[in-house]
């Protein structure tokens, strides 16, 4: 039986499309090699380029075109010099995080033997964990509408206990699979500030009973600044992290450092009926349009969404092609033949991608 998956793709702003387009070719080649799935691709305009020719940044057609599809696919947008009225950057990722309650921001850092890092790995280990950011609340509640006088500013730090608990549900389920895949130990570490901030005592408690009802993971916590410290000291010994947004987006810079630049940084924001696809880093203007944009996080970012399509619809082929996407990439970086500027060779967007097909299907 043919499952059709539909897939909402935001092509977005400076790179976004110049990675977008090899990584749906790809796409294409996999689903069309498999007799298990289909993927379907429908276009959502979309971004700060758009806005600037329409006045709309997210339309209300392409926002129904990301809630009628089973996934969605989506590049860098914002541009530097395109900016709404009051001055703010135009971000529809961050409309759509909150217009389809994406509470979960998923962030993983991966260094294999071979890959370049600026840590000195020790022989025979390797990087391998995920962060989980909450994605809707938290320090970002009142963002754009803090309160400020000429004498004082203040912000919210919103944590409820309903998307609490469901980032934590969402995050032993994680850390289940990954146990069940062989990528980790099944330990689910709460990322906080509870020794000051009662805000953060309150998400701990959550975090705690929700361990409770998942014997078979470990649960334990740490403050927010050891972890950034252990994120530079022993990293390979992390599994899955969760934490609220604000440290969620400051960390997840930091780990897409360890894996040498962002150009290899993938990204997911899940809710529970929907989610993103991301690569971590931005629209990248200085770059657009030359074909140096590195097309492995986009690449990287898919096959997430692979992983999680399979794992939502209990579809195992989708699932091992999404492994078998990742495997690919880690191949050609680890051959650094056909590398990109950013990674310290001369290769184009459009051969970096095509290595990575060669990987997939000639080898
Ligand atoms: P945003 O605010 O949207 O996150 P940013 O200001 O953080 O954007 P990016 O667009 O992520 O900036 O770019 C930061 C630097 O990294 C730039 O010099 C850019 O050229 C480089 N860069 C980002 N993505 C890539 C990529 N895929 N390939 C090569 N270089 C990249
Ligand atoms: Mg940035």
């Amino acid at each position: 039986m043919n499952e059709t998956f539909s897939i909402a793709v935001f092509h977005g702003d400076g790179i976004g499309p110049e990675i977008m387009a090899p990584t749906l070719s790809i796409l294409e080649r996999v689903a069309k090699a498999s007799d298990s799935y289909d993927l379907e691709f429908t276009d959502a305009p979309a971004g700060a380029a758009h806005y600037a020719q329409t006045g709309e940044s997210l339309p209300a057609s392409s926002l129904q075109v990301a809630r009628d599809a089973d996934a969605i696919l989506l590049s860098a947008m914002g541009l530097p010099d395109v900016r709404y009225e009051d001055g703010t950057e135009i971000s529809p990722q961050i409309d759509l995080r909150k217009e389809l309650t994406l509470f979960a921001g998923i962030r993983p850092v991966t260094v294999k033997a071979g890959q370049d890092s600026p840590l000195k790995i020790p022989e025979g280990r390797e990087i391998d964990f995920v962060l989980v950011r909450e994605s809707t609340e938290g320090l970002f509640h009142t963002q754009g509408r803090g309160e400020v006088t000429r004498d004082e500013a203040r912000e919210t730090l919103l944590i409820t206990r309903e998307i609490s608990e469901k980032l934590f549900r969402f995050t032993f389920d994680l850390a289940r699979s990954r146990k069940a895949a062989g990528r980790g130990p099944g330990r689910v570490t709460c990322v906080d500030k509870a020794n000051v901030f009662r805000a953060f005592a309150f998400f701990r408690e959550i975090f705690d009973a929700e361990a409770a009802r998942h014997p078979d993971l470990i649960a334990d916590h740490a403050y927010v600044d050891a972890t950034a410290l252990w994120m530079v000291q022993k990293p390979w010994d992390f599994d899955v992290l969760v934490t609220e947004n604000m440290f969620g987006d400051i960390l997840s810079d930091l780990g897409a450092g360890l894996m040498g630049g962002l150009g290899l940084a993938p990204s997911a924001d899940i809710g529970l009926d929907h989610a993103v696809f991301q690569p971590c880093h931005g629209s990248a203007p200085d770059i657009a349009g030359k074909g140096l944009a590195n097309p492995f996080a986009m690449i990287l970012s898919a096959a997430l969404m692979l992983d999680w399509l399979g794992t939502k619809h209990d579809n195992e082929p989708i699932r091992n092609d999404g492994r078998r996407l990742r495997q690919a990439v880690e191949e050609v970086i680890a051959r650094r033949t056909t590398l990109t500027r950013d990674l310290g060779g001369t290769a184009s967007t459009e051969s970096a991608a095509h290595a990575v097909l060669d990987a997939l299907f000639v080898s």
